[in-house]
């Protein structure tokens, strides 16, 4: 058993999120220990956590859980993974993680064992599906699957959703278990750059917008979001009608509380 970040220096940790107040106000810290880790796709790791701390736990499709990988000094390093499901009998939630290549949640990720234990908060995260619109639309790459397919499967049978997701091949594919209507456009990268905007961008000019008053969710690398943001607005979605979010920016590792820095 390893634990992420050794007692010692969990105790000498500078924290901005020592208390959970303000914007975590609401959240639990959750003392996870691995219970399963199993590579699903050549891309994708997916782990289950156990907490005690996970009695009673509620949470919102698309909201997610924000892990302490490392530390840099006394500085936290954290890294946020959208809940794909809870096992609320087992007290465990399932995480799927990109294997992208490196960073400090990738090591951690890579080198989890059953056992193992980590620090995190939860649950974070604003944006689920608006329950106002009549068609929701989801466009995003490999890390904002969980996300997407959490939102999708949780929309009720008589509404229209249009999921359109970026992953490296098809052997990243996933089974979509959604009751509502719903149509999926799997974008393969086939050896391209990750947080290359072409083929989302391409697909946003192009998708469908049926009538109504829809919503769009934006997710992913933060210059193909800012790209699609973009590109949606010009074909007549209002800003209230897009959740958008970056996940990641690229060249350049999130900053310390899970998100990509802000001059990025
Ligand atoms: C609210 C929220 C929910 C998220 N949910 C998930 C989730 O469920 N599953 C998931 O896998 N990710 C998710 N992410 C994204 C994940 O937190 C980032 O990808 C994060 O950068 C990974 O940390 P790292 O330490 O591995 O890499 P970092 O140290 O942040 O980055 C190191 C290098 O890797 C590159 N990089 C980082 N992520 C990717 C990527 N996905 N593809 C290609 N290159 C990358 C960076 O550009 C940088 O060059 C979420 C992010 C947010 C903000």
């Amino acid at each position: 058993m390893t634990d992420a970040l050794p007692e010692t220096v969990l105790a000498a940790l500078d924290d901005p999120f020592a208390q959970l107040t303000g914007s975590l106000a609401g959240t639990r810290k959750l003392h996870f220990e691995v219970a399963t880790t199993e590579q699903v796709s050549p891309h994708m790791q997916r782990l289950e956590l156990t907490a005690a701390e996970l009695d009673g736990f509620g949470y919102l499709p698309g909201q997610d859980v924000m892990l302490l990988v490392a530390a840099e000094g006394t500085r936290p390093v954290r890294r946020r993974y959208t809940i794909r499901r809870l096992d609320p009998e087992r007290r465990a939630l399932t995480l799927d993680i990109v294997l992208h290549g490196e960073g400090p949640g990738e090591r951690w990720v890579r080198s989890a064992r059953p056992g193992d234990r980590i620090e995190g908060i939860g649950p974070r995260g604003k944006i689920s599906p608006s329950p106002e619109a009549d068609w929701h639309l989801f466009m995003g790459d490999e890390s904002a699957m969980p996300a997407i397919l959490a939102m999708t499967e949780s929309l009720p049978g008589d509404s229209e959703a249009t999921v359109v997701l970026e992953i490296p091949d098809s052997a990243d594919e996933q089974e979509v278990a959604a009751s509502a209507r719903t149509r999926v456009s799997w974008l393969h990268r086939l050896g391209g750059q990750a947080g290359d905007p072409a083929a989302l961008s391409a697909e946003a000019a192009e998708v469908e917008l049926p009538r109504g008053s829809g919503h769009a969710y934006l997710l992913g690398e933060a210059k193909v979001v800012l790209r699609l943001r973009e590109i949606l607005a010009r074909r007549g979605l209002a800003e209230d009608q897009m959740s958008p979010k970056a996940y990641w920016g690229r060249g350049r590792a999130n900053a310390g509380h899970g998100e990509p820095a802000r001059d990025a």
